[in-house]
């Protein structure tokens, strides 16, 4: 349940190409630590540009258990893309948000893959409910306090199911 279909050094690593072939139609993505430092509204260049070149094959949705939910807007009204927030029993790996998230962009599980940086919430969230799950490693930079102890839990579980990033693809 915790083990990803994928797992990628970063968000701009994913290919778009194959996707597509495996039939996803839509994008569910992780804000903190997978799209943004934790809490930013500040999105890499190299993210924006797979993220425009996302939205020309694919419905894309932001996922989050932030309770900053004004600047998790700003992140989504500046990529043009729609945002769901789960909160209490919604939240990830909780179906709550995650099914609001594929009814807003109208595809199946099947048809949907889950981007996220944490094992517990949004890998666990997407295999429990049958979606292509790819886990990125996070972005560096500060942590919300909370998610410290998580992070120890997240890799023994890793050690153990020996995960390991795909090497990056050749860039040119
Ligand atoms: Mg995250």
């Amino acid at each position: 349940m915790f083990r990803p279909n994928q797992y990628v050094v970063a968000l701009e690593d994913i290919d778009l190409d194959a996707l597509a072939e495996a039939g996803i139609k839509g994008l569910l993505i992780d804000r903190d630590k997978t799209l943004t430092a934790w809490r930013s509204r500040e999105v890499s260049p190299a993210k924006r540009q797979w993220i425009e070149r996302a939205k020309e094959r694919f419905s894309l949705c932001l996922v989050s258990n932030t309770v900053f939910v004004k600047g998790i807007r700003a992140v989504a009204e500046d990529l043009g893309i729609s945002v769901v927030c789960g909160w209490g029993l919604g939240r990830k790996p909780l179906p709550g948000a995650i099914r609001a998230a594929l009814r807003e962009m109208n595809v199946e599980p099947r048809e949907a893959a889950i981007i996220g940086d944490q094992l517990f919430t949004d890998i666990l969230g997407g295999n429990l409910l049958g979606l292509y799950t790819i886990l990125v490693k996070p972005v560096p930079g500060k942590e919300f306090p909370g998610t410290c102890l998580t992070r120890i839990l997240e890799r023994m579980v890793a050690g153990r199911l020996r995960l390991a990033p795909d090497s990056r693809p050749e860039r040119q």
